[in-house]
């Protein structure tokens, strides 16, 4: 059976040997929550953690910012801006972000580091977000609950799971506002996006085939996955002179960005040469990405992104991508990709 190394985020700042885990077999189990506040305050789809026998060490809590929900105190990097930790208010219990696990033995190929037991909250988004396409992973059946056990009826039905489908593909056809909204939970760092300026000629790689919808899909490369906390990075593609802040600034990108306060929360770590990613401050939500090899595109994180229509995946703005993500090489739950792919 493999074994698991550590826990980290990406600029190493927190650390915890792979002993605090609950469990040290791989797969680990995990469920995946889809609220609105685990995307908002993140920038991903949904979120899962794995639990702790014990709290973090010192060490690694000096080097973090928390950030209070209802239930929750959701802990990330203060220095590069990963979500690593959770811990439940009610009953003490601590948990990891699932994609902060790096493993010494990589999970069998094809298999998946982290196992999804089942989805919670998935009545929060209206079209369920992303967990109508995850109900069958590795050919076993995914529940998927309204709420969370216990508080439920039960699963929610198959029926209905298509039904939710059915929203997410007709929200591209729906009247939307003039501008997309931005902002992370706290909502500190809050901007506007104007309608993609792509016309029938434009063509390249960000753009997908509707030309009215920005371009989306999911990346699983290592060092958005240890700047995320989790497995599945999702990002749209927008051009910068689309962004502005609230008053309708053009927001600053370049290498400059980091010296020039605009967005008092935005902070920014540069994660190799080329690459600045910015996260905010205060609740932890990734924001953008930006590669200065290529300034005509910025991604912008989607779990950030506030449909009018309460929709996850925002598909009255963005276009999914569903026949690739980027760096597949490089996932940790290859399992989990495929049913996102296929289903
Ligand atoms: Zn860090
Ligand atoms: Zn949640
Ligand atoms: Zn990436
Ligand atoms: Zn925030």
């Amino acid at each position: 059976m493999a074994t698991t190394n550590h826990l980290t985020c990406l600029c190493g700042a927190v650390t915890e040997p792979a002993t605090l885990l609950s469990s040290d077999e791989l797969p680990l189990e995990c469920v995946m929550c889809h609220c609105n506040t685990c995307r908002q305050q993140t920038g991903a789809l949904a979120v899962s953690y794995l639990k702790l026998r014990a709290p973090p060490s010192e060490k690694s809590l000096d080097n973090v910012t928390a950030y209070e929900t209802s239930r929750y105190e959701r802990y990330f990097c203060k220095v590069c801006g990963c979500n690593v930790f959770g811990h439940d208010k009610t009953t003490g219990g601590w948990s990891a972000c699932s994609g902060t696990l790096e493993a010494e033995t990589k999970p069998a190929k094809g298999k998946n580091v982290s196992n999804i037991k089942s989805h919670i909250y998935v009545g929060d988004p209206f079209e369920g977000g992303i967990a109508p396409y995850l109900t069958r992973i590795a050919d076993v059946e995914v529940p998927c609950w309204q709420t969370e056990p216990g508080e439920d009826q039960g699963p929610i039905k198959q029926e209905k799971l298509l039904g939710l489908r059915e929203k997410a593909s007709k929200a591209s056809s729906t009247a939307r506002d003039e501008m997309m909204q931005v902002a992370c939970h706290c909502g500190d760092v809050s901007l506007r996006i104007t309608p993609p300026p792509y016309d029938e000629h434009s063509e390249d790689w960000y753009i997908g085939s509707d030309h009215s919808r920005y371009y989306a899909r999911l990346c699983c490369c290592r060092s958005c996955r240890l700047t995320l906390g989790l497995t599945m990075q999702p990002w749209t593609y927008v051009p910068p002179a689309q962004i502005y802040t609230d008053d309708m600034q053009p927001v600053m990108f370049g290498p400059e960005a980091q010296e020039v306060v605009q967005i008092k929360a935005l902070k920014h770590y540069q994660s190799s040469d080329s690459v600045l990613r910015s996260f905010c401050s205060t609740c932890g939500a990734t924001i953008f990405y930006q590669s200065f090899e290529r300034p005509y595109v910025i991604d912008v994180s989607v779990g950030v992104i506030r449909s009018t229509f309460g929709n996850a995946l925002v598909g009255e703005w963005l276009e999914w991508d569903r026949k690739m993500v980027s760096k597949r090489d490089e996932a940790v739950d290859e399992e989990l990709i495929q049913a996102w792919l296929q289903a």
